[in-house]
């Protein structure tokens, strides 16, 4: 199977023209057509030489995703789900927000950390998506809004969709730095965000990345044996590891980092753990944002269900009276199985059933 074109930095490229025996600026060129003029085929690049393009022809590709399902919500959510050249599905979702269109993206097929309240932990990982697999998402997005002829841009990335990003760190690195790049799409890295469960050593290693992407870790609860019980991995990774890879990371970038606190009914949602949670984030709190989720609910989970407004709002007041800066994240397409992972094993449990 060919790679997909996307999946190469701009570095990479010429390095690989450069050793196929083509010239050096081709490279900027050939991205020109990729991310500014948005060309499907490699033969519509018109001022590449016919050598080169047989070269690009015969080694790499432009399409690797077929999308399969496309849902529109009432408040303009769109949800795609696309087959990978393996036949494995993955979803895409697109929101509209008055600051932009934002695009969730999905990293692995399937996910190994097995959050007990998530769609997407159903499925042990079968495979990492590839660096070009998760820039195409991202272009099969953008071609979805050039065929309206809007000229509207993807401008905001959050990477929240099925998998675990530092579980796939190389190939998420190398998308980054393929969306975030000048010569191409040009999505600024203050308006990227990358969400992760937690490995403190991928934490480190990400506070040293020279790019300012914005990070955000699922908590979703203060103490060890809570976060244990809806979360299995802090098991390896716990409370005190995790806050110590954190303080390092707000040491080296300076940059705030969004806490992701879902909502469970009666689980994490009582005013003592927001105490212990504004406790717990006393000493960084001029770094930290908390992002309460209210829980989307999952067939597969449910032993839980969402909290309560009123309790949402007593657990928000509290953290504000303690100093902590935080807010109740807005919904989208909740008619749509939007949440991370549904619609997915929604598609797998019908193709089963036929
Ligand atoms: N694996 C990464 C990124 C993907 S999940 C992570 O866990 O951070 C992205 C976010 O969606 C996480 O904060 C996750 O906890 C949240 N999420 C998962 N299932 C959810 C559900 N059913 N309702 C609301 N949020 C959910
Ligand atoms: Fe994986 Fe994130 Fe879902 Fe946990 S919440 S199972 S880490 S995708």
């Amino acid at each position: 199977m060919k790679n997909s074109i996307y999946g190469l930095t701009i570095e990479q490229l010429t390095e690989w023209l450069v050793d196929q025996g083509q010239k050096k600026f081709r490279a900027a060129q050939i991205w020109d057509w990729l991310y500014k003029k948005r060309v499907t085929n490699f033969a519509d690049m018109k001022n590449i030489n016919q050598e080169c393009i047989d070269l690009l022809d015969a080694n790499y590709v432009l399409r690797t995703l077929e999308q399969t399902v496309k849902q529109e919500s009432e408040d303009g959510t769109i949800k795609f789900l696309f087959k990978m050249q393996d036949g494995n599905l993955i979803e895409t979702v697109l929101m509209k927000f008055p600051y932009g269109q934002s695009v969730c993206v999905t990293t692995q097929v399937g996910c190994n950390i097995g959050c007990s309240f998530c769609a997407s932990g159903l499925l042990k990982k079968s495979r990492d998506l590839t660096a070009g697999e998760i820039v195409e998402q991202i272009m099969e997005v953008q071609h979805h809004l050039d065929a309206k002829a809007e000229d509207e841009r993807v401008s905001h990335i959050v990477v929240m969709g099925i998998g675990e990003p530092f579980d796939n760190y190389s190939h998420l690195m190398n998308f980054l730095r393929v969306v975030n790049d000048q010569k191409g799409l040009s999505i600024g890295a203050r308006h990227i965000t990358v969400s992760t469960s937690g490995n403190p050593q991928r934490i480190k290693d990400f506070a040293e990345e020279n790019i300012q992407i914005n990070l955000a870790v699922s908590l979703h609860a203060p103490n060890n044996e809570l976060r244990t019980r809806v979360m299995k991995i802090n098991k390896a990774f716990p409370i005190e590891k995790l806050m110590d890879s954190i303080d390092y990371y707000l040491e080296t970038t300076n940059r705030r980092i969004t806490f992701e606190y879902i909502m469970l009914h009666d689980v994490n949602d009582h005013v003592l753990e927001a105490q212990q949670l504004a406790k717990l984030l006393e000493n960084k709190r001029h770094l930290s944002y908390v992002n309460l989720i209210p829980y989307n609910p999952v067939d597969e989970h449910d032993q839980y269900r969402r909290s309560t407004p009123e309790d949402i709002k007593a657990f928000y007041e509290t953290l504000k009276r303690k100093g902590i800066n935080c807010g109740v994240r807005l919904e989208h397409g909740t008619d749509i199985d939007a949440a991370c992972g549904q619609l997915r094993s929604k598609q797998i449990k019908k193709d089963k059933a036929v």
